[in-house]
């Protein structure tokens, strides 16, 4: 098995690069929509014959065993060659959960599982009224025999109607003193009597999240992930990594490459509002990627993220949602207009890079919490 660790990251880069390059299907490339899994089962079997599936699990368990810096690396390289988030909540959320806190059976049945797609996951958190305050979720699961009973409802939950499997959070104590405790970690097959699943349009028109209702749902006892009423403390456990990965500067870069070539063939560039509109996005992408550099060799010195990170997400999300903004001006009055521009050769579908770039602020914390968190953790303002 190669250790990828004891390659320099300049070897590294290249490895990852080539692979992504010469394997990657070009039709793949800078999808606007989450795919179905169907869409990308043949670029899931290539990295899955690779042993490319998940980065960042340890060897043991059929993962890369990256470690911090080259983890970057291989991150930043798929956002290079815009190769699509595939259906991965399995291997990023509910896998290294299991790893960290399952038991060895649940270790063995759902690791190879959830590495080859044969269990495809959905996350079950969001519901109407605990979103940004999570801890409010009154989805309820109560044991009855060896099994959990589960009534309530998720809202949001990413490609539920393409997943064969949600983890999910709910209450197993309802009369736990702080609405923190009494919250349970649970994982459910999603063919059942029990679960409907409604799709919601976004704005673009995919249908790519749903409402996930649970009537007298079951699983199984031993599908219950970590000590019964500790879920709250495993499910924040994970973030930290999740909080640099989200900030990354890629996707502001790729979308400036972009604003550029479609401002020129459109002759935006003449107008000298646009150029001064554009010089400013240039140099807040330029600032993100030295914040970000900054926090990366923190990162590659193992050393721990502080709350500072959030000004990552924030920054980078917002410069996003200008220069989507511009491409739509640059395209003048076609900038209504669903579906690609030419410019030359090249056709762009502007109005989707807008929509893409709405939710960012949204999902993985919101900009809103994210600031709360400066303003109380590190610039120590009073609530
Ligand atoms: C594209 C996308 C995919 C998603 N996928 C999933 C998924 O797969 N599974 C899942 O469980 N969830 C998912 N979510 C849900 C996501 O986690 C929530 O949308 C998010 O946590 C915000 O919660 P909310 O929508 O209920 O908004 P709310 O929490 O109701 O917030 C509404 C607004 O109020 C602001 N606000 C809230 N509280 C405060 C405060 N204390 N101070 C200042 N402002 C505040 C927020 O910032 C926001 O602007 C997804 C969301 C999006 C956009």
């Amino acid at each position: 098995m190669t250790d990828w660790n004891q390659m320099s990251d300049a070897e590294f880069r290249k490895e990852v690069r080539r692979f992504f390059e010469t394997e990657y299907p070009a039709e793949l490339r800078n999808l606007s929509h989450r795919p179905k899994f169907a869409e990308i089962e043949h670029w899931h079997k290539k990295l899955h014959a690779k042993g490319w599936v998940a980065p960042a699990w340890p060897a043991e368990y059929g993962g890369m065993g990256l470690n911090a810096a080259k983890l970057l690396i291989f991150y930043e390289e798929q956002q290079r060659w815009g190769i699509v988030r595939g259906r991965d909540m399995g291997v990023q959320m509910v896998g290294p959960l299991i790893i960290k806190y399952g038991t060895q059976a649940q270790k063995d049945y759902w690791l190879p599982r959830i590495l080859s797609c044969e269990t495809i996951w959905c996350q079950g958190y969001s519901e109407p009224g605990a979103g940004s305050d999570l801890a409010n979720l009154r989805t309820r699961a109560a044991l009855e025999g060896d099994e959990f009973v589960i009534n309530g409802q998720k809202i949001w939950t990413t490609m539920a109607h393409d997943s064969t499997h949600i983890f999910m959070l709910v209450r197993t104590d309802p009369n736990a003193p702080k609405k923190q405790q009494g919250i349970s970690f649970l994982l459910a097959r999603m063919d059942q009597p029990g679960i409907t699943v409604r799709t919601i349009k976004t704005l673009a028109g995919e249908e790519e999240f749903c409402e996930v209702f649970l009537d007298n749902a079951r699983t199984p006892r031993e599908n219950l992930v970590g000590e019964m009423n500790k879920g709250w403390t495993m499910a924040k456990a994970l973030l930290s990594f999740e909080r640099i990965f989200i900030g990354s500067p890629n996707l502001a870069q790729n979308a400036l490459i972009q604003l550029e070539g479609f401002a020129r063939g459109r002759g935006a560039f003449e107008d000298p509002v646009f150029r001064d509109r554009f010089a400013q996005a240039a140099l807040d992408v330029e600032d993100h990627a030295a914040l970000y550099t900054r926090f990366a060799d923190q990162l590659k010195r193992g050393e721990t993220l502080g709350s500072d990170v959030s000004m990552l997400k924030i920054w980078v999300t917002e410069t996003f949602q200008r220069i989507t903004e511009l491409m739509v001006e640059a395209a003048g009055p076609d900038g209504g207009t669903l579906g690609p521009l030419q410019v030359g050769n090249v056709g762009m579908d502007v109005l989707s890079s807008f929509y893409k770039a709405r939710p960012t602020t949204i999902y993985g914390g919101a900009n809103e919490i994210q600031r709360n968190i400066l303003a109380k953790a590190v610039l120590e303002l009073p609530d």
